[in-house]
C-alpha cells in the first residue's frame, strides 16, 4: 500500500465562510489523503452579572459546530473520509447517543475517541454527572450502541496516544497500559499526539507492541511555525522539543518557519523510510507549511 497522509482541522472561527473553509482545503487533497479529522470543542460559557447582582451563564459559541463542518467537508470532497473526534467532555451519555445517531445519519465510518481536556477555569477534567470518565468508557458506550443499533461493528475507532506520555500519567508504562484498555474496549488504530523526536516515536511503538498492543500507530505530527512555538507548544501539549531544534530557531528566530518546516519535512523522510504508512498531519489552521512538507514526501 502507498503510504498516505491525514489531515486533522479546527473547525473555524465564526464569521469564516463555508467557500473559505473549503478553498483553505483543497489545495492539501492533491496530495491524496484518505481522512481528514475535524477537531471537537466542547461549549464554553461566560457568566454576565445582572443589575440584582447575580449572574446568568451565556453559552459562548466562538466556531462553527463540528457537524457543519464535517457535513460541508463530506459533500464537497466526497473521496475523502470525514473523522469526526468525539469526547467526553460537557457531554451526558444522552447528549452522546444522540450525536453517534447523527454520525449514523450522515454516513460516518470513523470516529477519533478522546476524553476531552478539563474545561477552561477548572485544574482537573470533570466528568459530566452522567457522563464518561475516559475514552475507554466512551468506546465501550460506542460498542454497546452498535449492538443497540442492531450488532454489526459500524464504526472504526481511534484512540489518543502519547509516545511522551499523558501529562496526568505517573509514567509511560502506566500510560501504555491504560491505553491497552482503550484498545481491548474495542479501538481499532492509535493516533499520537505530536512529536518531534521520532526516536521517541519509534521507542513508543516498541513499548506499546512489548504490551501486547497490535493495532496501528499512527504518527501525529506538525511543523513547528514560529519561535514562540518553542515555549507554546511544550506548555500545550506536555511535549518536549529537541535541542538541536530550539537551538536552531535560538540561533536564527526569524527563520523559524522555514526551520520548522524542514525540520518536520526530515522527520516524515525518515518515518517512511521507516514503513510508516499513514502519517497525521496537525495544521492547526496554517496549511501552506504542510504543503511544503506534503509536495517533498507524497
Ligand atoms: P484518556 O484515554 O481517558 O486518558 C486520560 C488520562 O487518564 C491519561 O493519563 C491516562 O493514562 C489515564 N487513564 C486512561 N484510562 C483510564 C482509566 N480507565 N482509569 C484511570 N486512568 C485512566 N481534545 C479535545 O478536546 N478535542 C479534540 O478534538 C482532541 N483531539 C485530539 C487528537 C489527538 C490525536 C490527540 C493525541 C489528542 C486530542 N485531544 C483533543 C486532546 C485530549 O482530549 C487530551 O489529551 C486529554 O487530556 C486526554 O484525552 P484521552 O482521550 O487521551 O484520555
Amino acid at each position: 500500500m502507498k503510504p498516505f497522509p491525514s489531515l486533522e482541522i479546527v473547525p473555524p472561527l465564526n464569521g469564516i465562510t463555508k467557500a473559505e473553509l473549503l478553498e483553505s482545503i483543497r489545495p492539501l487533497l492533491e496530495f491524496g489523503p484518505r481522512y481528514i479529522n475535524v477537531t471537537c470543542h466542547r461549549d464554553e460559557y461566560e457568566f454576565r452579572p445582572e443589575p440584582d447582582g447575580s449572574f446568568t451563564r451565556h453559552l459562548l459559541r466562538k466556531r462553527i459546530s463540528q457537524t457543519a463542518v464535517c457535513a460541508a467537508v463530506q459533500a464537497a470532497f466526497p473521496d475523502v473520509e470525514v473523522v469526526p473526534h468525539l469526547i467526553c467532555g460537557g457531554a451526558s451519555a444522552e447528549q452522546i447517543e444522540s450525536q453517534l445517531q447523527d454520525f449514523k445519519f450522515m454516513g460516518i465510518r470513523n470516529i477519533l475517541v478522546l476524553r476531552g481536556d478539563a474545561a477552561t477555569g477548572e485544574k482537573r477534567f470533570t466528568p459530566e454527572p452522567d457522563g464518561y470518565a475516559h475514552a475507554e468508557d466512551l468506546v465501550s458506550a460506542i460498542r454497546r450502541f452498535e449492538r443497540t443499533e442492531g450488532g454489526e461493528r459500524r464504526f472504526t475507532l481511534g484512540v489518543a496516544g502519547y509516545p511522551e506520555k499523558h501529562f496526568e500519567s505517573p509514567n509511560l508504562d502506566t500510560d501504555i497500559q491504560f491505553l491497552k484498555r482503550k484498545v481491548d474496549a474495542g479501538a481499532d488504530q492509535i493516533i499520537t499526539q505530536m512529536f518531534f523526536d521520532n526516536a521517541v516515536f519509534y521507542d513508543f511503538v516498541r513499548r506499546c507492541r512489548a504490551a501486547g498492543i497490535t493495532v496501528p500507530i499512527i504518527p501525529g505530527i506538525k511543523p513547528l511555525s514560529s519561535a514562540r512555538q518553542v515555549d507554546l507548544l511544550p506548555e500545550s501539549f506536555s511535549i518536549d522539543i529537541p535541542l538541536a531544534l530550539t537551538a536552531e530557531v535560538a540561533a536564527h528566530p526569524d527563520q523559524a518557519y522555514r526551520i520548522g518546516q524542514e525540520w518536520c519535512r526530515e522527520q516524515c523522510r525518515d518515518l517512511l523510510a521507516n514503513g510508516v504508512q499513514e502519517i497525521h498531519f496537525y495544521t492547526m489552521g496554517r496549511s501552506d507549511n504542510v504543503i511544503s512538507v506534503l509536495k517533498d514526501c507524497f
